[in-house]
C-alpha cells in the first residue's frame, strides 16, 4: 500500500490515543497529516536575552523558572497559570489561561525556552500563551522551539506537539510519495516535488523554504480545481438542450413597452443571453452587475422569450421579499402578460395572467398548472426547488443572487429538472474580483452590466463621528419633510469572544435586540412625528414582504432593520441610508446597502455611523467614498479582508488555501491556462493516470464538505 493511504494507527510510534484524537480532526491517514498544514510558523531561530526584547516583538527567550502560580481571574472566571523566568540579563512573566494543568508541570529552577509575542500591561512586558519547551540542561537539539516552528490549528487535547511528534515518524519515508503533477509544469513554474514541499511545509529550514512548498501547494490546488471546473464545462456540452431561437420582433415589442429604454449594457448582455439560449446544449453563464443596473428586466426579457417558444423559466430568489419584487416586476415592467407568470414560495402561491393581476389560488392549484405547463414563468425562494414541484418543460434556470446560495442548492436545482438540461443564468450584485470569479465559476461564461440606467445620481456617502450624528439626524428630517424615506440598518452582531461565535439563533436575538432597541430610540425620541417601521430576521416571511410592500406605499417614513434588505429590494423613492456600526460589515455588504437607494431620480445619500477610530476602519470605509465602482471596491475588499471575507468557503466549496491564493493572480492564471491546455490535449487525463486519480480524490473532497 502507498504511504499516503496508510492509517495512523500504522505507523509505528503513533500510538492508538493519539490517533483516536487526531480521529476527531479527520486526520485518519498519512495523506490527511501531511494536508494538515500549519497556518503559521514562528521565527525562534534566534535567542534573545531577556533584556532586549521589546513589545511587539516575536522572539524567543531561554531562563530558569522563579517563580509558578495559579489563580483564577475574578472577571471572567478563567484559570490563570502564572511563571517568571529570569537570565543573566533580566526576567519576564509568562501568563496562560484555561490551562490549569501547566500549573503541575512547571517547576522552580526548571529551564524552558518561551517563544511568543512581547505584549505589555502599560508598565511591564510579558507573554501571553507563549509556546514553551522545558530544557533540562543545554539549549542544543530543541524540537519545538529555537528554530522556525510551524503552529497547527489545533482542538481540544491535540497540540501543535503532538501533531510535530507524528510528522517527525513519516517525514524520514516521503520519498515514497510520487508526483502527480506533469513534470513540464513542475519544470515551468519551478515548483518543488510533492515529497520535498511536504517537507518543506512541515519543517522548514527557512520560511522561504515553507513558502516555495506553499506556493506549490496552492499551485495544485488551483490546477486541480479548474481542471474540475474545465471538464464539468466540457461534460455539459455533451447534453441536449432545448434551443431556444430568438424573435426579434418579439423582443423588441416587449422592450417598446418597458417605460425607460435599457443601456447599452443590458443590450450588449441580452445578446449574449440569447446566443446561449439559441444552443442546442446547455450553457452556463454569470451575470455581474451592480446593484440597480438592471439585471431583472435582462433576465425577465430572456425568460419571455422562452415562454414565447413553448417552455417555462425557473426564477430563483433567495429571499421572500426579493421573489415577491421580481413578480411584481413583470407585470410593472410589461403591463399586460402575455404568458402566466407565477409566484411559489413556502407561504404564498400567487398568479398574474394577461392584465388580471392576482388570480388567487391555492397551492395544490398553482402546482398542478406548473405541472400541465400552463404556468411559464414560476418565480419563488427555494420552494420551487423542493420534490414536490414538477415543471413540463423548463429551458431556463435563473437564479438571483446566486451567490446566497450554497453550492448544494444550485446543484439541486439542475437535477431537479428530470433529466432535461435547462440553459442556467446566474445573476450577482456582488462585484467579484476577477481571479475569484475565474476560479470559483471557471465553468460559467461571464457578462457584466457595467453601466448605470443614465438617471442615476452619484449617491453622497459620508462617514458620520458620533459628534455629527444629531446633524445627520436633522438632514433626515428634512428629507422626509421633501417626501423621502429612509433606511437605518442596525449592526451586525459580533460575538464578544471570538473563541466561542454565537449559534445562528443567539445571534438572531441579539439582532433583534438591538433592531428593536434602534427603533424604540427612533421612534420616541428622534422622530416621534414620524412613522417607524422594523424589520428584522425573527419576523414571519409574510410580515416582512407585507412591511416592505407598506414601505413602498409610502407608508412608513424610516424603516429600521437588520441586513435582510441587503439584497436587492427597490423603493426608488428612499434617498437616505443610514447605517448604524458601520465597521461592522464588509465592504461589499455596505455596498450593497448603499445599493438600496439612489434607485430613482432623487438625491440619494449614505451615512456609514461609526464610534472606531481605527486607521484600518476609516481606510476601508474610505474606500466606499474613492472607489468607482463594485468592482475596484471588491478588490479593495480582497487586498484588506482576503478573499473569505468575501465567499464563504460554504458558498464555494474551495479549499482554504487555494481561496488565499486568489490574492495572487498570476498564480490563478497559470493554473487556469495549465489545465485548459492539458485537457485540450487529452480530454480524459488517460496519459495521466496519477493525475486522474488525484483529481477525482480531490473532486469528491469539495463536494462532500
Ligand atoms: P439589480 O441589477 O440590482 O437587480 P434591478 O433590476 O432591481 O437592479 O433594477 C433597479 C431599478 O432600475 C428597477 O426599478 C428597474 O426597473 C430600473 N431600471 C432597470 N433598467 C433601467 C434602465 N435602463 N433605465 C432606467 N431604469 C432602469
Ligand atoms: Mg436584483
Amino acid at each position: 500500500m502507498s504511504l499516503l493511504s496508510q492509517q495512523l494507527t500504522d505507523i509505528s510510534g503513533v500510538g492508538a490515543s493519539l490517533a483516536q484524537k487526531l480521529s476527531k480532526l479527520d486526520i485518519l491517514t498519512v495523506k490527511d497529516i501531511l494536508y494538515h498544514f500549519p497556518f503559521r510558523y514562528q521565527d525562534f531561530s534566534v535567542i534573545s536575552p531577556i533584556a532586549d526584547v521589546r513589545e511587539g516583538d516575536t522572539a524567543t527567550v531561554f531562563g530558569l523558572i522563579e517563580k509558578v502560580s495559579v489563580r483564577r481571574t475574578w472577571k471572567r472566571k478563567m484559570w490563570l497559570v502564572e511563571i517568571t523566568i529570569t537570565d543573566e540579563t533580566g526576567s519576564l512573566r509568562a501568563v496562560w489561561f484555561n490551562q490549569k494543568y501547566l500549573a503541575a508541570v512547571f517547576k522552580e529552577g526548571m529551564g524552558i525556552n518561551l517563544a511568543g509575542t512581547i505584549l505589555t500591561d502599560g508598565k511591564k512586558m510579558y507573554l501571553s500563551n507563549p509556546v514553551y519547551e522545558i530544557i533540562s540542561k543545554s539549549l542544543e537539539h530543541t524540537r519545538h522551539t529555537g528554530r522556525i516552528v510551524p503552529v497547527y490549528p489545533e482542538t481540544r487535547g491535540i497540540t501543535s506537539k503532538a501533531i510535530r511528534l507524528v510528522l517527525s515518524k513519516i517525514i524520514d519515508r516521503l520519498d515514497e510519495v510520487d508526483e502527480f503533477l506533469p513534470e513540464t509544469i513542475i519544470q515551468k513554474y519551478n515548483l518543488p516535488h510533492l515529497a520535498h514541499a511536504f517537507r518543506s511545509i512541515h519543517f522548514p529550514s527557512s520560511l522561504e523554504d515553507a513558502d516555495h512548498a506553499l506556493n506549490r501547494f496552492a499551485f495544485q490546488d488551483l490546477f486541480l480545481l479548474q481542471l474540475l471546473k474545465t471538464s464539468h464545462k466540457y461534460e455539459q456540452k455533451k447534453h441536449r438542450a432545448h434551443a431556444i431561437k430568438q424573435d426579434k420582433t418579439y423582443t423588441k415589442k416587449l422592450i417598446e413597452n418597458i417605460p425607460f429604454s435599457l443601456t447599452e449594457a443590458q443590450t450588449k448582455t441580452l445578446e449574449e443571453i440569447f446566443n446561449d439560449l439559441s444552443n442546442p446544449h446547455p450553457t452556463s453563464r454569470l451575470l455581474q452587475g451592480d446593484v440597480g443596473s438592471g439585471k431583472t428586466v435582462v433576465a425577465a426579457l430572456a425568460a419571455l422569450l422562452v415562454a414565447h417558444r413553448g417552455y417555462q423559466s425557473v426564477f430563483m430568489a433567495p429571499t421572500e421579499v426579493l421573489a415577491w419584487q421580481h413578480y411584481r416586476a413583470f407585470s410593472s415592467l410589461f403591463g399586460t402578460l402575455d404568458h402566466g407568470v407565477a409566484l411559489l414560495t413556502s407561504s404564498q402561491s400567487r398568479l398574474t395572467f394577461g392584465d388580471n393581476l392576482e388570480t388567487t389560488l391555492s397551492k395544490k392549484e398553482l402546482l398542478e398548472k406548473i405541472k400541465s405547463g400552463s404556468v411559464s414563468i414560476i418565480i419563488g425562494t427555494q420552494s420551487v426547488i423542493q420534490k414536490n414541484v414538477s415543471f413540463k418543460d423548463a429551458a431556463l434556470v435563473i437564479i438571483d443572487e446566486q451567490h446566497r446560495f450554497g453550492v448544494r442548492q444550485r446543484a439541486t436545482l439542475s437535477d431537479t429538472m428530470h433529466g432535461a438540461f435547462p440553459h442556467l443564468l446566474s445573476m450577482s450584485a456582488t462585484p467579484i474580483p476577477r481571479t475569484l470569479a475565474l476560479t470559483v465559476f471557471g465553468d460559467l461564461e461571464l457578462s457584466v452590466i457595467d453601466e448605470l440606467p443614465k438617471n442615476r445620481k452619484k449617491i453622497i456617502t459620508k462617514i458620520v463621528t458620533p459628534s455629527q450624528r444629531q446633524h445627520a439626524y436633522r438632514f433626515v428630517d428634512e428629507q422626509i419633510d421633501a417626501g423621502r424615506q429612509c433606511f437605518v440598518i442596525c449592526p451586525r452582531i459580533e460575538p464578544p469572544d471570538p473563541e466561542q461565535p454565537l449559534t445562528p439563533r443567539q445571534k438572531t436575538m441579539l439582532e433583534v435586540r438591538s433592531v428593536t432597541e434602534e427603533y424604540e430610540k427612533l421612534s420616541k425620541h428622534i422622530f416621534p412625528s414620524r412613522q417607524v417601521a422594523m424589520l428584522h430576521g425573527r419576523l414571519k416571511a409574510k410580515e416582512k414582504t407585507a412591511i416592505m410592500e407598506r414601505f413602498k406605499n409610502k407608508e412608513f417614513d424610516i424603516l429600521v432593520s437588520t441586513s435582510v434588505v441587503e439584497v436587492g429590494v427597490d423603493i426608488p423613492n428612499a434617498s437616505i441610508m443610514l447605517i448604524e456600526g458601520s465597521e461592522f460589515f464588509g465592504l461589499a455588504q455596505l455596498y450593497q446597502f448603499r445599493g438600496r437607494v439612489g434607485r430613482g431620480e432623487h438625491q440619494s445619500y449614505c451615512f456609514l455611523f461609526t464610534d472606531s477610530r481605527s486607521a484600518l476602519t476609516k481606510e476601508r470605509l474610505n474606500a466606499l467614498i474613492t472607489a468607482k465602482n463594485g468592482f475596484e471596491l471588491a478588490e479593495i475588499d480582497l487586498r484588506l479582508r482576503g478573499p473569505g471575507q468575501f465567499l464563504g468557503h460554504e458558498q464555494t466549496g474551495i479549499p482554504d488555501l487555494a481561496m488565499k491564493s486568489l490574492q495572487n493572480p498570476n498564480l490563478v492564471t497559470n493554473a487556469r491556462k495549465e489545465a485548459i491546455l492539458l485537457l485540450e490535449k487529452n480530454p480524459s487525463l488517460e496519459e495521466h493516470p496519477y493525475l486522474a486519480t488525484y483529481l477525482q480524490l480531490f473532486g469528491q473532497q469539495i463536494h462532500e464538505e
